[in-house]
């Protein structure tokens, strides 16, 4: 229920409460989760919210009520999709959109969640892109990711964002807590030292980094799994970079400041923005292509040609 998160969440809760009340409520949410644990138990208070016509918010209330009483599972008007295996597939999209081109089953509105939106692949992402730039009037679209920019920039665009505050995430003080922290594993300092002299050796020398990547990245990130968390820390850097950039806080890289800095320097907004996807295209490429020199190389080719 929503009311379980009033204090917890306090501006996504009144940023929702209000959409309600002013009848103003969008088409597609993005909920940026920023590891909070409860995200997806969230996504759900929510939709069940926007689906009961008496939008209960509080315990006794959705007792004694027909929709919002019954676990998910079984509300045929919201649809929770979630990765099979490594990614979201098409064919999940594709299900989804025949079965919501129906009439609503029960109430008015139907609504889907994308749990781990980050998993959605090139093609799933392009069929939910459609789906939400042809936008049905009862059709509520709620993506949970963890870092809005590992979703396309397209995708990020046509949805309304709700920042989920992470007070444990917040309570860390360092970056590589932090980073501990989001990633689920100990022992990160090396990662963070590899990743931003990498940063240093792109921002400075183009050119040479290939010729150094086997010293700058591969020393460190030699099999795909590390490798990830290394793409992984590249994108919150630049994610704190683009913060800085647009004047918000820092989320991660807390100790990085002259490094945020350096690079705030170098880079316009744009160009962030575009790096990120870079990297985010990288860490696709690498959960379907083992060969890890492959992936770095056309993604380094691509940086170089940013700058070309
Ligand atoms: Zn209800």
């Amino acid at each position: 229920m929503l009311d379980e998160y009033k204090n917890e969440q306090k501006i996504a809760y009144q940023i929702m409460d209000n959409a309600i009340k002013k009848d103003k409520v969008s088409h597609a949410y993005l909920l940026e989760a920023n590891g909070y644990p409860k995200k997806n138990d969230f996504a759900i208070a929510f939709a069940k919210y926007l689906l009961c016509e008496n939008h209960h918010k509080k315990l006794e209330e959705q007792k004694n009520c027909p929709l919002c009483s019954r676990s998910v599972e079984n509300i045929l008007d919201i649809k929770i999709i979630k990765p099979e295996g490594l990614t979201i597939k098409k064919e999940q999209l594709s299900n989804l959109q025949e079965e919501f081109s129906k009439k609503p089953l029960e109430g008015t509105k139907k609504i889907y969640i994308i749990e781990e939106a980050d998993k959605l692949n090139a093609s799933s992402s392009n069929a939910l892109l459609k789906f939400l730039e042809e936008p049905e009037e009862n059709i509520i679209a709620i993506l949970v990711v963890d870092n809005m920019y590992q979703l396309l920039n397209t995708i990020i665009s046509r949805c309304q964002i709700i920042n989920l505050q992470n007070n444990k995430l917040d309570e860390i003080t360092n970056t590589e807590k932090k980073v501990e922290y989001l990633l689920g594993i100990s022992e990160v300092s090396t990662y963070i030292q590899t990743v931003l002299s990498f940063v240093e050796a792109l921002e400075k020398t183009g050119e040479s980094v290939h010729l150094k990547i086997d010293q700058l990245w591969f020393s460190v990130f030699n099999t795909k799994e590390t490798m990830l968390y290394g793409i992984e820390i590249l994108i919150y850097f630049y994610k704190d970079v683009l913060n800085a950039c647009i004047g918000t806080e820092l989320e991660i890289f807390l100790d990085n400041i002259k490094e945020i800095e350096e690079s705030k320097k170098k880079n316009t907004k744009e160009q962030l923005y575009k790096k990120i996807n870079l990297f985010l295209q990288a860490k696709e490429r690498l959960q379907y292509n083992c060969n890890l020199n492959l992936v770095m190389d056309t993604l380094i080719q691509k940086l170089g040609e940013m700058k070309a």
